[in-house]
């Protein structure tokens, strides 16, 4: 019996059309290799461009039919000319983390070529850990606030639950069972009060996982040590802001955004989608780099069930080509154009 894999894709904005295209080109390449697996696509217009159109840059029908899929495979949303009328950008991306409960946002860093890293002294493979992000609450848990311009003062809450907490760290820890089995917590337990209850709640979850070693690193010291050492990191836990701000600086480690992927997962559904923006400074050129979100469709196939080896054969395709191809993309130094770095990936699936 084959097995029908329903994908709704969103596009999105800026870039997000341009590499989301390459990602659904390497997912074709991939199909014919995995006996009895088809992917449907159904592509949804969400983003600025849906809020110009429509004023609603996630409208509900749209919402409602994304519960039917499989899994969604997202580029990019958001452009700083469209904002809403406080003055923020759309993030539909954040409202579907937050509705459909994607606590667990994923984002793997692995060096492709010892040429992608401002670091000296690191070869392909030698920077590889995975940065979990809890992607419903923490410091972005206000951001629906808005104030007056003229308030006397403006708050943003930290918001750390209980549940939310052990459902993360549980992920986590999982995580590092199946990788080389060290889980590193970031806080800042030393000053803010929510970070020391969160510690407590790694330190309970720890209890239970007794076969991985744990480490606990304050979030100021792990950005030096990520730049330092990133060779002593195998999963690393931390909340949502902290999360943000590291896997950018993480992404910098390995190439930059063009080569960091990630995904938001729950225990129901899960989006998949590049790590970076619109990246509205280079959008309309065809040359963004679309290895990210290949290697987020990757990650596509590592979740859903049976479809594990596509994944591998993905990463496989993507570690080939930086080894032997001295062709890059734009922000890697290269002329490569973004659905020209995609067909030389396609080509790679299998062989
Ligand atoms: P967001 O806040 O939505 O994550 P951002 O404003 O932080 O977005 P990005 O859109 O991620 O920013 O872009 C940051 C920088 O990285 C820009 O210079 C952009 O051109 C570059 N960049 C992002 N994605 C890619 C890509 N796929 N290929 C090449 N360069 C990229």
């Amino acid at each position: 019996m084959g097995k029908r894999f329903r994908i709704a894709l969103l596009p999105g904005d800026g870039v997000g059309a341009e590499v989301t295209a390459e990602a659904v080109k390497v997912l074709r390449a991939v199909e014919p290799r995995l006996e009895g697996v088809a992917f449907e696509f159904e592509e949804f217009s969400v983003g600025a461009g849906e809020y110009l159109k429509s004023g609603d840059p996630l409208p509900e029908a749209t919402f409602q039919r994304l519960t039917e899929f499989d899994a969604i495979l997202l580029g990019a949303m958001g452009l700083p000319q469209v904002r809403r009328p406080g003055g923020t950008e759309m993030t539909p991306q954040l409202d579907l983390r937050e509705r459909l409960d994607l606590y667990c946002g994923v984002r793997p860093v692995r060096l492709y070529h010892a040429d992608h890293t401002p670091l000296k002294g690191y070869q392909a493979g030698e920077i590889d850990f995975v940065m979990v992000r809890e992607s419903t609450e923490g410091l972005f848990f206000s951001r629906r606030e808005s104030y007056a311009p003229d308030a006397a003062e403006a708050r943003d809450t930290m918001r750390i639950s209980r549940a939310g907490a052990e459902r993360v760290f549980r992920a986590a820890f999982r995580m590092a069972a199946s990788r080389r089995g060290l889980l590193t917590l970031i806080d800042k337990a030393n000053v803010l009060p929510s970070m020391a209850y969160f510690r407590r709640i790694f330190d309970e979850v720890a209890a239970g996982f007794p076969a991985v070693r744990t480490e606990r690193v304050y979030v100021d010291a792990a950005a030096l040590y990520l730049v330092q050492d990133p060779r002593r990191f195998d999963v690393l836990v931390t909340e949502n802001m902290f999360g943000d701000i590291l896997s950018d600086l993480a992404a910098g480690l390995v190439g930059g955004m063009g080569m960091a992927p990630s995904a938001d997962i729950g225990d129901r559904y899960a989006v998949f989608q590049p790590a970076h923006g619109s990246a509205p400074d280079i959008a309309g050129r065809g040359i963004a780099n679309p290895t990210a979100t290949i290697l987020s469709a990757a990650m596509m196939l590592d979740w859903l069930r049976g479809t594990a080896a596509g994944g591998a054969m993905i990463r496989g395709a993507v570690e080939r080509f930086f080894a032997t191809s001295e062709e890059r993309t734009g922000d890697l130094g290269g002329r490569l154009k973004t659905s020209e770095l995609g067909d030389r990936i396609a080509e790679l699936v299998g062989s």
